[in-house]
């Protein structure tokens, strides 16, 4: 794949009071443009602290992140971001908060109208358009986020554990959706979890990390046919593959 999203020789050590903390080490990472790329990893391996580095959010201690070509220095409007607690303002509406970031990114009020309505449509919201965020359950919280996530038309998804917090059959439904969505929009993804499973189901290629410090262990292309079945030969053939290169000496360590 030639990168959309190119990490090169990336590393992160914070400096607290305590001491410091190497959270990556000499990542270097291709995603390639419309790949849905799985980053997979146990709690502590530093996949959080990428995803801010590519998403302009964290300065990176050593190396550099490229977006379609260009040197990142903070966040860019080609790139946008879905974290597991939604981030979602309680005191708008959802039709609010859906418009919230094209206003900041100078799009026409007509315009917002139009795109707000479509990506409503498309994510299920259109009746729960005037409900406000405690309103909702946590899938659709989480809808709302992908749905504004999308207004501003970014070519990359960045997503963090978005549906991690969900129970398991809301996260199979919108683990569906986000990939008509993906499919529809081809855009680049790149979606953290810990969960093989999820992993396995999304992704194009799955890059595997390890901890103390954050390195990339593994980099695996997925090449079984969707829809994905979860109760497949192949599919159940990589998860356990995947088992072993995630935990190679901790069988039975927890995940998160
Ligand atoms: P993951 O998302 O894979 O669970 P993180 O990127 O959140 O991993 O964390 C990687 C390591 O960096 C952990 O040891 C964590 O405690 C540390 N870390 C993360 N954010 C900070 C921060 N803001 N300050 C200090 N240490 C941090
Ligand atoms: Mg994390």
């Amino acid at each position: 794949m030639s990168g959309f999203v190119s990490c090169l020789g990336l590393g992160k050590t914070y400096e607290s009071g305590s001491g410091s903390v190497e959270a990556l080490r000499s990542i270097d990472l291709e995603c390639g443009a419309g790949a849905f790329v799985c980053l997979l990893g146990l709690s502590g391996c530093g996949k959080s602290t990428l995803l801010q580095i590519v998403a302009g959010l964290e300065a990176p201690t050593t190396g550099s992140v490229l977006i379609g070509g260009r040197e990142l220095d903070g966040p860019s409007p080609l790139t946008s971001v879905v974290f597991q607690d939604h981030g979602l303002f309680p005191w708008m509406t959802v039709r609010k908060n859906v418009a919230f970031n094209m206003k900041a990114a100078g799009v026409s009020a007509a315009e917002r109208e139009a795109r707000a309505a479509g990506l409503l449509a498309m994510t299920g919201l259109d009746g729960f358009v005037d409900r406000y965020p405690h309103e909702l359950s946590g899938g659709m919280r989480q809808r709302v986020g992908i749905a504004r996530a999308l207004t501003t038309r970014p070519k990359a998804l960045l997503m963090d554990e978005p549906f991690g917090a969900l129970d398991a059959q809301t996260r199979g439904h919108l683990q569906e959706e986000l990939l008509r969505i993906w499919e529809s929009q081809r855009t680049t993804v790149l979606f953290v979890t810990h969960s093989i499973d999820e992993a396995v189901f999304l992704a194009d290629r799955i890059v595997v990390f390890s901890p103390r410090p954050g390195r990339i262990s593994a980099v695996v292309d997925v090449d079984l046919p969707r829809p994905r079945d979860p109760e497949g030969a192949g599919f159940m053939a990589l998860s356990k593959e995947l088992r072993h290169k995630l935990v190679p000496d901790l069988h039975g360590a927890p995940l998160g």
